[in-house]
């Protein structure tokens, strides 16, 4: 099952083609790593799934990516709708400071729910779903920047999960942590791909092999294999 499709995508910054004739389906309910040498596109080339880059003075994108029976680069496309069904998760943990529960409710609060019944099951369901409720379900209250590293990034995945996405981007998101806190990111990722779809960006081939489903390698703006993981890296 393909749950988004890339076509011919191609991406200059200003001058600089950063992103080739770039054609894949993305596969449902799986891991994709986007693997690759530094500045060969991978972070650019995730961001184009739920617009992040439109913002970015100069840039020109062209072709098309089909999600949910119509390109997300259509003029009528509402990329607010867009960025909550296709989530992202950075390199570093960037909580609001502000409470843990405010975190989780606040997606879902800008999107008109204010019942504090629906809103207290969307934050326990979100924070289970990221695995990080037992730690954290006696100080709801407290500031999220309390928290460790790990648990901030799991709360960041939390609080992409409250507004219920299909697809849920991972930009180096463990890249900033110690290696406990890593795995129990790529633990989590592995459980996420049961309900979501993940799509990741990592520069640790190790990671890669350990928690993804397929790859896609990159090289200087170029997709050059997408394959399954298991198939890539297996010695012929
Ligand atoms: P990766 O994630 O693989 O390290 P990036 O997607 O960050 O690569 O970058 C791909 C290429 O595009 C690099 O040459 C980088 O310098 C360039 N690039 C990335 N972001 C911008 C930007 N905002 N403006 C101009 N060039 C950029
Ligand atoms: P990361 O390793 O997290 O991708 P970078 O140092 O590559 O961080 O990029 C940091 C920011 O600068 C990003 O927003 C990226 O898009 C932008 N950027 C990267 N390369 C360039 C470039 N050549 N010109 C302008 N902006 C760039």
């Amino acid at each position: 099952d393909t749950i988004m499709e890339v076509k011919d995508l191609n991406l200059w910054y200003g001058d600089h083609h950063a992103l080739h004739d770039i054609s894949v389906d993305i596969p449902k309910n799986q891991i994709t790593a986007l693997i690759g040498p530094s500045g060969c596109g991978k972070s650019t080339f995730l961001k184009t799934l739920n617009r992040m880059n439109d913002l970015v003075e100069g840039i020109k994108i062209t072709g098309n990516v089909i999600y949910n029976g119509e390109n997300i680069y259509a003029p009528k496309v509402d990329v607010t709708w867009l960025r909550k069904r296709v989530g992202m998760v950075f390199q570093k943990p960037n909580p609001f400071p502000m409470s843990i529960y405010d975190n989780i409710a606040y997606g879902p609060r800008t999107h008109g729910i204010t019942s504090k019944v629906k809103l207290d099951n969307i934050v326990e369901k979100s924070l289970k779903d990221a695995a990080i409720w037992d730690e954290v379900k006696d100080r709801l209250n407290t500031s999220a920047l309390g928290m460790s590293g790990g648990q901030q990034q799991r709360l960041c995945i939390a609080r992409a999960l409250a507004v219920e996405p299909d697809i849920l981007l991972m930009d180096e998101s463990t890249s900033a942590l110690d290696p406990i806190s890593t795995g129990k990111i790529e633990e989590l990722a592995v459980e996420l791909k049961k309900k979501y779809t993940v799509v990741m960006v990592t520069h640790n081939m190790q990671q890669a092999v350990r928690v993804s489903d397929y790859c896609a390698f990159f090289l200087l703006g170029d997709l050059v294999e997408f394959s399954e993981t298991e198939q890539m890296f297996s010695v012929p």
